[in-house]
């Protein structure tokens, strides 16, 4: 399962607030309301801040992706990358050698991005 980790600095806030391997997502947000009521006097997160403390959330997982699971009969698969970032430009040298694909069109990336598994 992948784990989710906050802390209060990254948005710029100087108080030293951190959630660390929380178990979802959901799970975060739900410490973090209690947080941001209680120091910080924010009774409910506006959109705009909400938006970015998601972008600054970080997941720690394996990233895994099949070719099969976007119809690629290739056999080609990566395990346990750990990050998405390093799966995707492992998988560019695979796409560009085995594929012939100079670039991932943007549906395809989609496409992509929605079958790898985080564990
Ligand atoms: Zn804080
Ligand atoms: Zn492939």
């Amino acid at each position: 399962m992948p784990k989710y980790t906050f802390s209060c600095a990254s948005v710029g806030m100087d108080c030293g607030f951190e959630i660390k391997n929380a178990g979802s997502e959901e799970e975060l947000l739900e410490m973090l309301k209690i947080h941001a009521k209680n120091s910080h006097g924010i009774t409910s997160i506006p959109p705009d801040l909400l938006n970015k403390i998601k972008s600054n959330i970080k997941m720690s997982g394996k990233y895994s992706f099949s070719c099969a699971s976007v119809g690629m009969n290739c056999g080609f698969e990566i395990t346990n990358a750990s990050s998405e970032e390093e799966l995707l430009n492992e998988l560019m040298v695979h796409a560009k050698m085995s594929h012939n694909l100079t670039s991932i069109p943007q549906d395809t990336l989609n496409k992509i991005k929605q079958n790898i598994k985080v564990t």
